[in-house]
Parts: structure tokens; sequence; C-alpha cells
């Protein structure tokens, strides 16, 4: 029934996690913070066509801020400005939620908060160390709303 149909779609969102839907982390479009921001540089980000670009530290599971593109809108390249001089400038925050994160309780948070964009980080308590926080990759509302959309069809 239509009734059923419905609760299942329902039912996706309230179980299906942010770890099934992000985007790996070795995937993530993302730049060093040593990185200048010269003509190659900011040509790499623009035909990298995204809209936010991760910045990691060292290594690439240590995200330290977050570059918008539009960001860059006064940025000569001829200057060879500092990726950090940008990016402590705009400070834009960075989100984090667990991969158990629901995909309701992660529509709820885009549309409280105005970034889009999280980091999904697990605890990793595999091997002998200490526990320890282990980034997966990133989630954005747009990977939430195609799961509602493709629940949505579903519900046809
Ligand atoms: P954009 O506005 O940059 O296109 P969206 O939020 O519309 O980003 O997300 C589109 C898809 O791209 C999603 O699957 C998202 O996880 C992924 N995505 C967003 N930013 C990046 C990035 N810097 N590197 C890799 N994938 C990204």
């Amino acid at each position: 029934s239509e009734f059923v149909k419905e609760e299942f779609s329902r039912g996706m969102l309230r179980t299906k996690t942010v770890e099934d839907i992000l985007t790996p982390l070795k995937d993530c479009f993302m730049l060093p913070s040593s990185a200048v921001l010269d003509f190659s540089t900011m040509s790499e980000i623009m035909q990298s066509g995204y809209t936010r670009v991760p910045i990691y530290e060292e290594e690439r599971s240590n995200i330290v801020e977050i570059l918008y593109v539009k960001d860059l809108a006064l940025v000569d390249p001829e200057d060879c400005t500092p990726m950090t001089t940008i990016t402590k400038f705009y400070n834009h925050p960075l989100h984090y939620v667990f991969n158990d994160t629901k995909l309701d309780a992660m529509l709820e948070e885009f549309k409280k908060g105005n970034s889009h964009m999280a980091i999904v980080q697990k605890v990793n308590n595999e091997g002998e160390g200490d526990p320890f926080y282990e980034v997966l990759g990133l989630v954005t509302l747009e990977d939430v709303i195609e799961e509602v959309i493709k629940s949505e069809i579903l519900d046809e």
C-alpha cells in the first residue's frame, strides 16, 4: 500500500548512515595548507569544479581548514598569496559528524547550520593502540538530498 511504501522510504533515511553515502577521503579534492595561490594552484581549483576545498596539514586525514572557491574572488595569482592567508581570513567553520549519523539527523543538522558540508570521522579502536579518530571522507547536503530523491522515486 501507499502507507507501507512511504514508511519504507522514510525508514531508509532513518537507517542509512553518512558512512553509506560519503565521498571517501581518497577521492576528495583537497590542498595542503602549504599551497600558494599562484596561477597553477588557482587553475587547479577552478578545474576541479568544486565549491569547497578542504585544506589539510601534513596528512590528508588532518583537515584543518576549508576554502570556498568564492574566497578567491579578490585573489590575484600574481601575488602568490599563501593559502593560509585566505583560509585564516575567512575562517569558515569545520563541521564533524560521526560515521553512524543517520541521514534524517544529518539533514536536520544541515538545515540548522549554514555549512552544507561535514567531515565524517569514526572512532577507530581496532588494533593494539589507543582508540583514535579516523577521518573517512566528506558528506554534503547534496549527498543527502540524492538519497531523499532516490527514496521518493522508490515511493512512486
Ligand atoms: P559542489 O557544490 O562542489 O559541486 P556539492 O555539495 O554539490 O558540491 O556535492 C556534489 C558531490 O561532490 C557530493 O557527492 C560531494 O560529496 C562531492 N564533493 C563536494 N566537495 C568535494 C571535494 N572537494 N572533493 C571531492 N568531492 C567533493
